[in-house]
């Protein structure tokens, strides 16, 4: 047998693969997207992708791989062209792809289980923490990393296990492997020894005298059917004990002989089939709308279907779904984080029952490797509800992605690398399938409307509200104006309170919005006018009320409240601006009869809390939410007939491009909460600029106005679509380093492409966790070669790192960034 190489995708930020040599005995099993165990540098190991095998002698001394994982590629060919051209498209190596695409579980990482050597004699000298690691393990024998950690209480074993892995003391489990354990449940059925009529009422009879234990056997009768219980079925131990008995009576039945207990393994994901439904006869005007998707995906890759809320653009997916399925194809569906609810969630599985799979990051990484390695036996799955992660699971049959709210910024990840759009992604992965994809949104994002102009895409409308809803009244309040009147209570016009009192007169919902959590963005001292600020970011600190702390957003940092002033002594501190949770407090005591909750980051950060708070709202235990974007997305409630914008200022005035595109978002996506199921709702939009052009723009509801405009200042400042930003990031804990880095790139990076480089300039905020931040911003035309450029700002990098002044400066590159 010849030599063979295998190149290896690993988890490093380095933008290539490395080359390692596949041993001989190894070789027959050896497959691309299977995983290996290899060494990398002088003392580590990790767990790798194979992505070639060949039998190119390198130029230089490759190590040997250490151990295969899998008996089956966990990773397909297409995933990995997709992670190739994820890599090159937005800049970052196959490593962090790897790191991204898999769930941990399928990582290795903390359940890596590690074994200690045996035979292993040598006497190294050892570190502590070394020598107790080596202890420990020579004791167990096995272990995986997490609980290692655990058990010496040092929290990064990571290196240690590499460097008593380099002396060859210990080294990885083929284990590995084993890492995700399927759930066991214990069942119970009859014995087969009375699974017939006679031998049963001969049990019963032993059981005269204890009713408890008869009682029990009946109970199981029960729940799993006479019949299929004399056939042998199970039920769940725990089932059954709810129902009364206990434990020692049921251990008494299997003395007996009546019954037994069977472990059995189950998926975490309920599996059973569960009746689904037919899809909803479509009205007219959808009909209209499906047969046009149908006939624009013969020519088009991808459709947007611009559809105002409760327009039935869900229901439209829900019936292309059922005809991909029916052709033997898979749907992705895809939508932002914070708009993947119970509604949604509970929709899709009435329709697809257990054939709907759910990936998000909220779920545990066993369910997680339970889908992935579903998806690779073409199993159950083929329908897949998923946050923008979802693009990286193993499909083998695409025939449809949904983007659901094409429009959302957080389809963007912004950190760590890959810094992808999961909207753009899907396009790629898509061709990859040949499959097609759907945009589905109220209010399109700017670029996405402009490839429908250019007829990249093709367009469906939707201008109906399903059942005639009306569209909501949109009134103004002028803040302003209220204010020179000295009508404001607190931050609410006389208009919103007028509005939320006859609302809960009626018994009906209000939803007020403002896009601030906390209490107040800032406090300043009355006297000298200083102001808190975090003391590793560039940023004040926001008060919480509630928990009586200064929070900072950006690194978590919390700090109590200063009673005086810290700059001058002054007891004079005051708060400022406003947030959700002063909202709140405010709105209880003008409404001390209402029941008022609060969305935000802050009383939604896990999955149950958000979904009780929806649920709360659903049933009408709350009369007025206050929330931040988050209630803007995936809730259909019936009873809300007022929203309140509070502050729609705030929203113009962020310095961004697109502060007006996502301005006109936010406050279109909110207003559509509004009425949506027995009347037209009314939207109180506050702001102390009336007339401005956005607000002019939802007011009237008129996307065409909004988008001529935008685009036409797109093109004037060359700004996507028609030029490709690319933003650079520069971080150094020295202020100085960060500035000197940043003004030589930028040099550097102008003459290769002039005045398409601006800056280098301080990004909003400019400090974050004790990094000084600078920012360089180069804005390519669309017609130019992306990967030309990219090389060219590549080069440029390595040459300004390689500078060993800077060997700790961070550079980071943002390929369309949002
Ligand atoms: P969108 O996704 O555009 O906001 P949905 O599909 O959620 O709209 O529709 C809004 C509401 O109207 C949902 O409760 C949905 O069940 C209902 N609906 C829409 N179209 C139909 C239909 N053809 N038959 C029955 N109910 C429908
Ligand atoms: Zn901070």
């Amino acid at each position: 047998m010849s030599a063979l190489f295998v190149d290896i995708i690993l988890p490093v930020p380095i933008p290539q693969h490395f080359t390692y040599a596949l041993p001989d005995d190894m070789q027959s099993r050896c497959e691309i997207g299977m995983r290996v165990v290899v060494p990398f540098g002088r003392k580590k190991f990790y767990s790798g992708i194979v992505a070639a095998i060949h039998d190119r002698l390198p130029d230089y001394d490759t190590k040997e791989v250490q151990v295969i994982l899998d008996d089956r590629p966990v990773v397909q060919p297409l995933q990995l062209d997709f992670w190739a051209w994820m890599a090159e498209y937005y800049q970052c190596s196959p490593g962090e792809v790897y790191k991204a695409a898999l769930p941990s579980g399928l990582k290795l990482e903390s359940e890596t289980v590690v074994v200690y050597n045996a035979d292993y004699h040598e006497q190294q000298p050892l570190s502590d923490k070394e020598q107790q690691v080596a202890d420990f393990l020579a004791q167990e024998k096995q272990c995986t990393v997490s609980d290692l950690s655990q058990a010496t209480g040092i929290p990064n074993v990571v290196p240690v296990l590499h460097y008593l892995m380099s002396l060859g003391m210990i080294f990885v489990s083929e284990q590995l492997r084993e890492s995700y354990k399927p759930k066991i449940v214990q069942m119970v059925a009859l014995s087969p020894a009375v699974r017939n009529d006679d031998a049963l009422r001969k049990a019963f009879a032993t059981l005269e005298r204890a009713p408890k234990q008869l009682e029990m056997v009946m109970q199981l009768m029960q729940l799993a059917g006479y019949k299929a219980a004399l056939e042998g079925a199970a039920i769940a131990r725990a089932d059954l004990l709810a129902k009364g008995g206990s434990a020692a009576q049921l251990a008494e039945l299997m003395k007996k002989g009546i019954v037994m207990q069977i472990e059995k393994v189950v998926g975490r994901i309920d599996t059973q089939l569960l009746d689904t439904l037919e899809p909803h006869p479509l009205t007219p005007v959808q009909q209209t709308a499906i047969e046009q998707l149908r006939n624009l995906f013969q020519t088009q890759h991808t459709v947007l279907l611009h559809g105002v809320t409760s327009s039935g653009k869900t229901e439209l997916y829900i019936h292309l779904i059922h005809e991909q399925i029916a052709q033997g194809k898979q749907v992705l569906y895809l939508l932002p984080e914070i708009a993947l609810t119970t509604q949604i969630t509970t929709r899709l599985r009435r329709h697809f029952g257990n054939r709907l799979a759910i990936y998000h990051s909220k779920y545990s990484d066993a369910e997680r490797v339970e889908i992935w390695n579903d998806l690779l036996a073409q199993g159950n799955f083929n329908v897949v509800l998923g946050a923008r992660s979802a693009i990286f699971l193993p499909f083998t049959n695409l025939g449809l992605i949904i983007v659901d709210e094409e429009h959302e910024p957080s389809y963007k990840q912004y950190d760590p690398a890959p810094r992808y759009h999961a909207r753009d992604a899907a396009m790629v992965l898509a061709r990859l399938h040949g499959a097609r994809v759907l945009l589905g949104t109220a209010t399109p994002a700017i670029d996405t409307y402009h490839n429908v102009q250019t007829g990249k895409f093709g367009l469906v409308q939707l201008f109906d509200r399903y059942q005639g809803i009306l569209m909501p009244q949109i009134l103004v309040a002028d803040v302003r104006d209220a204010r020179r009147k000295k009508q404001m209570r607190s931050h609410f016009t006389p208009l919103l309170i007028e509005h939320i009192t006859r609302a809960l007169a009626d018994g009906e919902q209000v939803i007020l919005f403002q896009n601030r959590r906390g209490f107040a963005p800032y406090l300043e001292c009355g006297q000298c006018a200083n102001i808190p600020k975090c003391d590793h970011c560039d940023v004040s600190l926001t008060y919480h009320k509630h928990h009586h702390i200064l929070t900072c957003h950006y690194c978590g940092a919390t700090r109590p409240v200063p009673v005086t002033c810290p700059a001058c002594g002054a007891p004079s501190i005051e708060t400022r601006g406003f947030g959700t949770e002063k909202i709140e407090e405010e709105i209880k005591l003008i409404f001390p009869d209402a029941r008022v909750a609060r969305m935000d980051l802050d009383t939604a950060r896990t999955r149950k809390a958000h979904e009780q708070l929806i649920h709360d709202f659903e049933q009408h235990a709350i009369d007025i939410l206050i929330g931040t974007q988050m209630i803007s997305k995936g809730l259909d409630f019936d009873a809300v007939s007022l929203v309140g914008i509070l502050d729609a200022d705030a929203m113009l005035n962020y310095p961004d491009f697109r502060a007006f595109e996502r301005a006109f978002q936010l406050m279109a996506q909110v207003s559509g909460r509004a009425g949506r199921k027995n009347r037209q709702g009314t939207v109180i939009l506050q702001t102390t600029n009336p007339d401005h052009p956005v607000i002019q723009q939802v007011i009237t509801n008129n996307f065409a106005h909004h988008y001529a405009i935008q685009i036409a200042e797109r093109e004037t400042f060359k700004y996507p679509p028609f030029y490709r930003l690319i933003n650079i990031t520069l971080k150094h804990k020295d202020q100085n380093k960060t500035h000197r880095a940043a003004d030589n790139l930028a040099l550097a990076l102008r003459h290769l492409f002039g005045d398409r480089v601006l800056g280098p300039q301080d990004p909003v905020i400019a400090r974050i966790q004790n990094l000084y931040i600078r920012q360089i911003v180069l804005k390519i035309e669309k017609k130019a070669s992306p990967a030309r450029a990219k090389q060219l700002i590549q080069q440029a990098i390595h040459a300004l790192v390689a500078q060993p002044e800077y060997r700790s400066l961070i550079v980071q590159i943002d390929v369309d960034p949002m």
